[in-house]
């Protein structure tokens, strides 16, 4: 008699949390779309400091003037990082 009351509480109480969690994963999608749907105002773009050319924030390498943003000079697109220092290198 106790025993079937546990397994039956066990039951309930299983699908309680399940139906939490459901519901839960339902708002946190909704709330997920309604992000994707109206974006806030976040600034996704930065302007090339050599031509001023308005660049998504993740460019690497100015498409107009090959402005390259992690060696901070123009015309070495394939060169991502400037060269690294010799004497660290033999050390
Ligand atoms: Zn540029």
């Amino acid at each position: 008699m106790i025993a079937e009351d546990l397994a039956g509480f066990f039951l309930f109480a299983i699908l309680l949390t399940v139906a939490v969690l459901v519901s839960v994963t339902e708002t946190t999608i909704a709330s997920s779309n309604a992000k994707e749907h109206h974006p806030t105002d976040i600034r996704a773009f930065k302007n090339c400091p050599n031509c001023t050319d308005q660049l998504p924030l993740s460019t690497l390498v100015c498409d107009a003037c090959e402005y390259n943003f992690l060696s901070g000079s123009t015309g070495s697109r394939y060169k991502l990082l400037p060269p690294p220092d010799a004497g660290r290198l033999s050390a």
